[in-house]
């Protein structure tokens, strides 16, 4: 099942996407997965961020050919560091090009979206937890990470995050392809079978740290290939069967 979220008429509402159709749904898919009764032409929407969450907590360096890249070491443990909710925005939106920054990266990742207070989450029961998983773009300042040391203020501008298209509730978190590409031209190429720590260990590490409220997202981490892009771009994160999440680069 696809969930979106989407405006039209001035409001925004939850719907299940069915090929070209959206079904609205009655509430919240975090309350119920309910259908409302009346349709949308996806063509007539403008689909939005398909959650709205409290905080992302995303994974660095959890991809081998990641560390090998920025010259990491793998971590024993999950590294976790956090993206405030101000830096997401949905499909097509603009990515700000800071004028702070010479250094402006994608970083395509599987998104996870938790579905239910989850706190002290044991591994086994982890994806109990999780509603679905969508496309994220951990936008990166590189210049102001490496000047910073640590990645708050790099990782942290409004615009940053990118998720969508949609929450896709069935995806094999083992084992899917991870692509990124910058004005059509494939530039990572990924698969979430080489995550250092897989889903259910992130779930449940984050959760012994803080309570993941629905809706919440989790970054698992990028693969290598990270790069550049420029105002002008467009950037695209596409992950089967979730779809594709395309953004633009503009200039702030
Ligand atoms: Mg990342």
């Amino acid at each position: 099942m696809k969930i979106v979220r989407f405006a039209s008429d001035g409001r925004s509402r939850y719907g299940i996407l069915d090929g070209a159709i959206i079904r609205a749904m009655a509430a919240s898919p975090f309350r119920s997965l309910r259908p409302a009764g009346d349709t949308f032409k996806l063509k007539d929407v403008r689909l939005l961020a398909p959650c709205k969450p409290s905080k992302i907590v995303a994974a660095g360096v959890n991809y081998r050919s990641h560390a090998q890249e920025m010259g990491s070491k793998l971590p024993s443990a999950p590294i976790i560091f956090l993206k405030p909710p101000t830096a997401v925005i949905g499909p097509e939106d603009g990515i700000i090009y800071p004028a702070s920054s010479k250094q402006l990266d994608y970083e395509g990742e599987l998104g996870v979206v938790i579905g239910k207070v989850a706190r002290n989450v044991p591994r086994e029961r982890a994806r109990d937890f999780v509603l679905g998983y969508t496309c994220l773009n951990d936008v990166t300042a590189r210049d102001l990470q490496r000047l910073d040391g640590q990645w708050t203020r790099a990782k942290g501008f409004d615009t940053f995050c990118p998720i969508g298209p949609c929450i896709e509730t069935e995806l094999d978190d083992t084992s899917s392809p991870v692509e990124t590409y910058v004005n059509g031209r494939l530039v990572q190429k990924g698969n979430t079978a080489d995550l250092v720590f897989g889903v259910p260990e992130l779930v449940s590490f984050a959760s012994q740290v803080m309570t993941l409220l629905p809706g919440d997202v989790i970054a698992t981490g990028t693969p290598g290939g990270i790069g550049p892009m420029q105002a002008g771009d467009t950037v695209e994160v596409r992950i089967s069967p979730i779809g594709s999440l395309r953004n633009h680069v503009v200039r702030g």
